[in-house]
């Protein structure tokens, strides 16, 4: 199916368009039409089905932005789930004016939460324990809710999060949609499904069907000449937080820690004939962000164990085949999402087909992008950042120590565009 076929508005296609689904998976096919009818929703479905999206949408369809009261939540067991929920209302509402999304979690300063909620939300996305914590302040005010999402229902009673759900749902008025998601369907999720659902329609998504991988991987055509300044490009224009570059020999690592240090980025080797202290403090790094991209070989690799890998990229493919499943499974930890690049010259090519032909992975040829493309994302990353800031934060004070600032006249966008230009000078 297609997100044309169901009954969205415009801007929330256009959004889904932006984020580049093509396809509904089948939790979204069958969640999204009985959430937009208001029906209510069990859905046993894991990490990577498209559950998020499933209820985004509906509960998208019904905000009603003038009212800035909140109109939803969604309980998550983690900080991380939060912040990843909100941030994918944020992009399926992306073309939502004035829509305000808010994560409250705990851990984070309560002042900073507080002052987003005094200002007016449509959604909220938190943790059960904060949640209460705003109830009962008299912060949050469940008065105006109309849907509630329990997200990985599972999860959130393994962490004893029982008491502080239910109290919740009593909070909320009795003719609320409830949409409630879980890996696994314990009798306590089905006891709590019978206490505060209305007929609910059961969807059940087997788990082998498990629809979208969560490590996306692409191969880039290059050559050995220009395989370094493809790889920077790479780095620059995704965005690369923590990554781990492997190539395929100990001289091989040298040589790429060089060039990358030589073109200013935080780099280091990790060889298998170190000595455990030197391993142990080149580990710490990465892991304290001192050096952002680690360089290995596959053997020592093994034991790494960090969980924030964003992206893996093999400056040469692997010879054999398994390597490069154990490669990419660096990345994509603990529920986070992945990429794995490969840089594929001439004398790689045969080795990414022999691959492809004994792993069923879906490798996606893309091209390495110009310096214009490298230009135009790094500037996108800062306005999206830009946005949300609007859309999340108070800037009261700032706003007046500008409107104080720019008396003389000066054009708005002339001001935005030099603070960008700053920006990215930086
Ligand atoms: P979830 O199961 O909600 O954690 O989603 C897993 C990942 O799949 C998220 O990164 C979504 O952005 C992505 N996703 C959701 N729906 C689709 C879709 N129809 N096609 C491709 N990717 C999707």
């Amino acid at each position: 199916m297609n997100f044309d076929d169901f009954n969205i508005s415009d801007n929330i296609k256009k959004a889904i368009k932006e984020m580049g689904f093509e396809k509904t998976t089948p939790i979204q096919e069958m969640a999204i039409p009985a959430a937009l009818k208001g029906q209510d929703i069990i859905g046993q479905a894991q990490t990577g089905s498209g559950k998020t999206v499933a209820f985004v949408i509906p509960i998208l369809e019904k905000v009603f932005i003038p009212d800035r009261s909140p109109q939803a939540i969604i309980l998550c067991p983690t900080r991380e789930l939060c912040i990843q929920v909100a941030g994918e209302i944020e992009k399926v509402g992306s073309n939502i004016k004035k829509l305000k999304v808010l994560a409250v979690y705990g851990g984070q300063p309560i002042g900073k939460q507080l002052r987003v909620l005094n200002k007016g939300v449509h959604i909220v996305v938190g943790t059960p324990g904060r949640v209460i914590d705003h109830i009962e302040r008299g912060s949050l005010d469940l008065i105006g809710i109309e849907s509630v999402v329990l997200d990985e229902a599972d999860e959130m009673l393994d962490m004893g999060f029982r008491e502080d759900i239910e109290r919740i749902l009593r909070n909320t008025p009795h003719q609320r949609q409830t949409l409630l998601f879980s890996a696994t369907m314990p009798d306590e999720i089905k006891r709590i499904a019978k206490m505060y659902q209305k007929k609910p329609k059961f969807i059940k998504i087997a788990s082998t069907k498990k629809t979208i991988p969560k490590i996306t991987q692409y191969s880039f055509k290059t050559d050995e000449k220009h395989k370094v300044e493809d790889m920077a490009r790479l780095i620059d224009a995704y965005d690369v937080k923590l990554s781990l570059i492997f190539c395929n020999t100990k001289k091989r690592v040298d040589y790429v820690v060089r060039q990358l240090k030589s073109r200013g980025y935080k780099a280091d080797a990790l060889h298998g004939d170190m000595t455990q202290k030197v391993r142990y403090k080149v580990m710490n790094k990465f892991r304290n962000g001192n050096i952002s991209i680690l360089v290995a070989t596959d053997v020592a690799a093994r034991g790494i164990d960090v969980d924030n890998i964003s992206v893996v990229i093999n400056f040469d493919v692997p010879q054999n085949p398994e390597y490069y499943i154990h490669r990419i499974g660096r990345t994509a930890r603990a529920g986070n999402k992945g990429y794995a690049f490969t840089l594929v010259s001439s004398y790689d090519a045969p080795y990414l087909v022999n691959i492809k032909k004994n792993y069923k992975v879906k490798i996606t040829q893309k091209s390495i992008p110009t310096l214009r493309e490298v230009e135009d994302i790094k500037n996108k990353l800062v306005l999206d950042e830009v946005k949300s800031i609007i859309r999340n934060e108070d800037l009261d004070d700032y706003i007046k120590v500008i409107r104080k600032n720019s008396s003389s006249g000066e054009d708005c966008v002339e001001m935005a565009a030099a603070l960008l230009k700053m920006v990215r000078q930086n």
